[in-house]
């Protein structure tokens, strides 16, 4: 395992301090399918999903997502993005999934949904504050191979239509699939060249299916590493660390590296879990106050909260029904009934 110089975790340390409040959250990334039309990409769990399934066909219920959204602003998680496979909603449907989004979260969000044209930009305006670029590597020949069917040119392009119409732009990057310390200055050039304002950095899930199935994980040490270059080099960068369950245990550390927030965590599946816990556990030990909560129920009147929506009356009913299947699975882990106190 790569020990990281603790020159280089201390500089960057300063750095946050010097930019960033003593603060940490979750950010939620809530996905609207599990089925995508480019589907091969080496690392992604769609690429495994049966062939003879349409990806118009893995869509979530409508009423899923939206009742996500509701948990979500209650909970105090940020929206780290809405994403699902590319090609799978028509403009038409994503346009009214946003409008209906913006209603429940009353703010613009970031978007996330493969490579978009200036018109469709143009027609996302008034809901989007940003685009996210699935860039996952910047190394020409590692991401001809790991992306096979999804090239850079395309995001590239649509970064620069963002820039002109003042949206903002993020992308997202994956450790532990091949690159190597000599692509930092790639990853730099890039995050200059389209003025990157946010970046999420992963680390490698080796998903049952993919050519990466047997792989190791990247260490700790090794996603801190890119994430504190970046802090430095970058220090008004936003920077996302994405953590698996199997990993919470490095947040400290990543913390430390000069990352703002934590995503990738099951949260709602795993809501008051000890991963859970360990997180909130590992935000202190970083030094940082966390906002919103990934183990306490807050008192809402949830019900309340649905029907004062601007939806039609049958729509609201299939939210209260599924925002109540999300309660009862988080009650559960609870174990207790919601004994809660903290309102937010
Ligand atoms: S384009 Fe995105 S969702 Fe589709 S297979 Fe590639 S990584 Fe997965």
């Amino acid at each position: 395992m790569d020990l990281i110089p603790p020159q280089l975790l201390s500089h960057a340390a300063e750095i946050y301090r010097q930019h960033f409040p003593a603060t940490t959250s979750f950010e939620r990334a809530i996905f609207f399918s599990w089925g995508c039309t480019i589907g091969d990409c080496q690392f992604c769990y769609m690429s495994t999903q049966p062939a003879d399934k349409k990806p118009s066909e893995t869509k979530r219920s409508v009423e899923s997502i939206l009742a996500e959204f509701i948990l979500a602003k209650k909970l105090g998680w940020d929206i780290g993005f809405f994403t699902g496979g590319i090609g799978v909603f028509s403009p038409a449907e994503l346009e009214f999934m946003l409008k209906a989004i913006q209603e429940i979260t009353g703010e613009k969000i970031w978007l996330s949904v493969g490579p978009l044209s200036k018109p469709l930009l143009q027609r996302y305006l008034p809901y989007i504050k940003g685009v996210v670029g699935s860039t996952e590597t910047i190394n020409p020949e590692l991401h001809a191979i790991v992306c096979p069917s999804k090239p850079l040119a395309p995001y590239e392009r649509m970064f620069d239509a963002a820039r002109e119409l003042q949206l903002r732009r993020a992308m997202t990057f994956i450790v532990g699939m091949g690159e190597t310390h000599a692509d930092l200055e790639l990853l730099k050039e890039f995050i200059r060249r389209y003025a990157i304002d946010k970046i999420h950095i992963y680390g490698l899930i080796p998903q049952q299916g993919t050519k990466f199935e047997h792989a190791a994980i990247p260490s700790p040490e090794d996603q801190a590493w890119w994430i504190a270059q970046l802090r430095i080099a970058f220090p008004r960068l936003d920077i996302q660390c994405g953590v698996w369950e199997d990993r919470v245990e490095r947040i400290s550390l990543l913390l430390n590296a000069g990352a703002n927030s934590i995503s990738k965590f099951r949260a709602t599946a795993l809501f008051a879990t000890p991963a859970a816990h360990e997180i909130e556990r590992q935000a202190a030990l970083g030094g940082r106050e966390f906002k919103g909560t990934l183990t306490t129920l807050p008192v809402v009147d949830w019900n309340a909260e649905v029907q004062k929506l601007p939806f039609e009356e049958d729509l609201k009913v299939r939210i209260q029904y599924k925002l109540e299947q999300y309660l009862r699975k988080m009650r559960e882990n609870i174990m207790i009934e919601i004994p809660v106190t903290k309102k937010i």
